[in-house]
């Protein structure tokens, strides 16, 4: 799921980092390389315009920033935006201040109804609620059979109408149902109802009149991922003709585009609660937009250490090293300087994990010591103004003084001087070929 969409948006993004200073043209041409990313993963065309304007609004009209360069200033307000159209805080469940909960759950048939009523019965379990499911399918053979496995696998009780009574009625059974949560103390009730194949007048009035019945506290609607377009149709079917309060997307674990997960917040206006990502019970959880967001702009937390950065850096010491660095003149001073600012982020391990790809350096990772840093911090630290400025003043008589005085090796002062020498140049080339 949104691997195309990641891979297209994080190219479209990169060629800016490249740059020094955007111009407007490069602000559209990157918007139309975000528009065709966000087509072709099918997202509505109303949400991909009103989206595309926003960018391009902000990322012209941006003020200067502190900290960050043009390029990181699109990426934050790309991510923005897409927080903002996921819908922007995480909803949490409306529960009622008199239980049960009633959550009635509507749909297309498949959509994955009863496994998510498993699922949350689960997730509600083991956040100390006593949930109860009402299968209220009675339309599809082995609908309420169904239910009562996921029931059984969750743990949980289901209420469901006895055999051989004929085909029953939902409304009825979704009656008694809430009359036996109440006597049952069962704090959570969750509603399965008959999903249809396409958008089905009889069984919409079904769901209204089962809605009128239970007065649910949510009206879940739940939505395959993987039907992209299509979804937001269904989604504009179902809230005329039931009504719903929130989302569950399923299926994100599917190899589909995302476009509905973009879409539907937007289009409905209602808020994406849970997103279910596999056929396991525990395959679930509450839908978070910021981390979607990430994950969508497949770039780990870098939005996090973005964030941070902002808070840590003096914009003004930063253009300086920046400027050293290039020209080969970075002194030992800007050295601790830029890691007395790096370490007010947090430990260097943590920093270093949020950078994308640092999943599979996980090993190296742990090896990156904070107290090793305070070391290197300690060495500088036992070093004269002079000696700071122009590291090549120190010789060996400099080098026994400052290993004494900061309780190092000498080996140890050698290792940090020519080290530094060592990446100084290694920087400089470097800025020298991305253009810093
Ligand atoms: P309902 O008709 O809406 O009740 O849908 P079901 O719960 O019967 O689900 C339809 C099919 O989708 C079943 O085969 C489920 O195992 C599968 N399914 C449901 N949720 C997910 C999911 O998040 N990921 C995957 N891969 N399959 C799912």
């Amino acid at each position: 799921m949104f691997d195309t969409l990641s891979d297209r948006l994080t190219a479209a993004l990169q060629t800016l980092t490249r740059k020094g200073r955007l111009s407007d043209a490069d602000i559209d041409a990157t918007a139309r390389e975000i528009r065709i990313a966000l087509l072709e993963a099918d997202v509505a065309l109303g949400v991909v315009k009103t989206f595309i304007a926003r960018i391009k609004e902000r990322a012209k009209g941006a003020e200067v920033s502190q900290a960050l360069n043009p390029a990181q200033q699109v990426v934050k307000i790309v991510n923005e935006e897409l927080v903002g159209i996921l819908g922007g805080e995480t909803r949490r469940l409306n529960l009622a201040k008199t239980p049960p909960t009633v959550i009635m759950l509507a749909g297309l048939q498949g959509a994955g109804k009863t496994t998510l009523a498993g699922k949350l019965a689960l997730w509600l379990k083991k956040q100390g609620h006593a949930p109860m499911l009402v299968a209220c399918d009675l339309q599809r053979p082995n609908a309420v059979t169904q239910l009562q496995v996921v029931g059984e696998r969750a743990g949980v009780v289901t209420f469901a109408p006895e055999p051989g009574n004929g085909v029953g009625d939902p409304v009825d059974v979704a009656r008694r149902a809430i009359a036996e949560a109440k006597h049952a103390q069962h704090d959570v009730v969750v509603v399965d109802t008959a999903g249809r194949l396409g958008v089905d007048e009889e069984l919409m009035k079904q769901a209204a009149d089962i809605r009128d019945a239970v007065e649910p506290d949510e009206v879940l609607f739940v939505v395959d991922a993987m039907i992209g377009q299509d979804a937001v149709t269904t989604a504009q079917a179902f809230q005329d003709g039931v009504g719903f309060s929130g989302v569950v997307l399923t299926k994100l674990d599917g190899d589909a585009r995302g476009g509905a997960a973009l879409s539907v917040r937007e289009v409905t206006g209602q808020p994406i609660l849970f997103a279910s990502n596999g056929e396991k019970l525990e395959d679930f959880d509450t839908f978070h937009p910021d981390r979607m967001a990430s994950r969508i702009l497949g770039m780990g937390d870098v939005l996090t250490l973005i964030e941070q950065a902002e808070q840590a850096f003096d914009q003004k010491q930063a253009e300086k090293a920046a400027e050293k660095l290039s020209s080969g003149q970075l002194t030992l001073e800007d050295f601790l300087e830029q890691m007395l600012a790096v370490r007010k982020m947090g430990p260097i391990g943590n920093l270093l994990g949020m950078l994308p790809g640092a999943g599979q350096m996980k090993d190296q990772l742990a090896q990156v010591d904070d107290k090793h840093l305070d070391k290197l911090q300690a060495i500088i630290r036992g070093m004269t103004p002079a000696e700071r400025d122009d590291p090549k003043i120190i010789n060996g008589s400099r080098r026994l003084r400052i290993a004494n005085g900061s309780g190092v090796t000498v080996r140890e002062v050698n290792d940090l001087v020519n080290r530094f020498f060592e990446a100084r140049k290694m920087m400089a080339q470097m800025a020298g070929r991305f253009g810093f």
